[in-house]
């Protein structure tokens, strides 16, 4: 029986790796291809003996080459954590712009569906909320977060103009905060610092007062949100995002509770430029067009995620 075959750039990261294992779960053959400039050969090595998986290593800003017939191509490689992209500026733009523009190629070369990871950056710090998909964003260009923000708006602009002038069958997932397995603890973002933070029982660090908003999805509930889009007829944008939006205060408060932490503290550092005051999606579109919605709540998500950190790294609250 034939076995469509799908490309995952940025498959050995934390998004692209959890796709690889769910991909070949529905019976799909899956090169993935990855620099590992942030993404870990850890996350796919249990794919590693399995012959419908081919591990790629190259970085998608040059010509792409992947030999045989390509079905669908899931461009996930990027930077994505805002400490990851300050410390990578230049690489994140390339990817955003030149790798997308590469992986749209092959998507036209193949006759493949092409489905661009976007992300609710797209919307900057948002005077719109929550933030449907119609809302156009307040980005600023020059700002350190800009070489993510405009790398995203552009390779949406360069999806849209290959789906438009080459007919290829696009789709663009505006992502907003994930959490789950194969997170990296280092990469600065809100959830993996709390919760290193908590269990090492040190105090938790919380940007700014701590008023701003996120909304977290569980890596489970993303990636099927993804399938269901790739499988799907829609070529517009449609954001794939818990809409539970709790502050990045009263977050950390949960992480301590969750973790059995009752000697730490939150201290409050100085609010990174440009940081979103809210953020939290409409997802009317992705329940209506993919018959979607996310079903594990944080607490049950949280749960799981640390414990995949207590196993990653051994702790001892002192
Ligand atoms: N944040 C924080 N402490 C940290 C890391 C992040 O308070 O140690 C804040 C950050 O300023 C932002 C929110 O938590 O307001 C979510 O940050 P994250 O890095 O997870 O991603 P973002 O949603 O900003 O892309």
């Amino acid at each position: 029986m034939y076995k469509p075959v799908a490309v995952v750039t940025g498959g050995a990261g934390f998004l692209g790796s959890h796709l690889c294992d769910r991909l070949l779960d529905e019976g799909f053959r899956v090169h993935c291809i990855d620099n590992l400039v942030t993404g870990n050969l850890d996350n796919i090595e249990h794919l590693f003996g399995n012959e419908n998986f081919n591990f790629i290593k190259h970085d998608v800003t040059n010509y792409v080459h992947v030999p045989g017939d390509v079905d669908y191509i899931l461009h996930f490689a990027s930077p994505a954590s805002p400490i990851d992209y300050l410390k990578l500026p230049i690489q994140t733009l390339k990817v955003g712009s030149l790798g997308t523009h590469k992986a749209l190629g092959l998507a036209k070369e193949k006759k493949a569906r092409f489905l661009l990871a976007s992300t609710s950056e797209v919307y900057g710090d948002p005077t719109e909320h929550p933030q449907r998909e119609d809302y156009w964003g307040n980005v600023n260009p020059i700002g350190p977060r800009g070489v993510y923000d405009e790398a995203k708006r552009f390779a949406e602009a360069m999806t849209m103009a290959y789906h438009r002038y080459h007919g290829v069958q696009t789709r663009i997932a505006r992502i907003f905060n994930t959490y789950g397995p194969r997170m990296r603890l280092d990469d600065g973002r809100a959830l993996p610092a709390f919760v290193d933070q908590a269990l090492k029982g040190k105090d938790l660090t919380v940007f700014g007062d701590g008023c701003q908003t996120r909304s977290f999805c569980f890596v489970s509930d993303l990636v099927e949100g993804i399938f269901r889009l790739l499988m799907s007829n829609e070529s517009e944008p449609v954001n794939i995002g818990n809409p539970s939006e709790i502050t990045i205060k009263e977050f950390a408060g949960e992480v301590l509770r969750l973790t059995g932490n009752t000697k730490s503290k939150i201290v409050y550092k100085e609010l990174p430029i440009d940081d979103p005051r809210v953020r939290q999606p409409d997802i009317s579109k992705a329940k209506a067009v993919l018959g979607w919605e996310p079903r594990v709540d944080r607490e049950e998500g949280l749960k799981i995620t640390i414990d995949y950190f207590k196993k990653k790294v051994k702790y001892s609250l002192s």
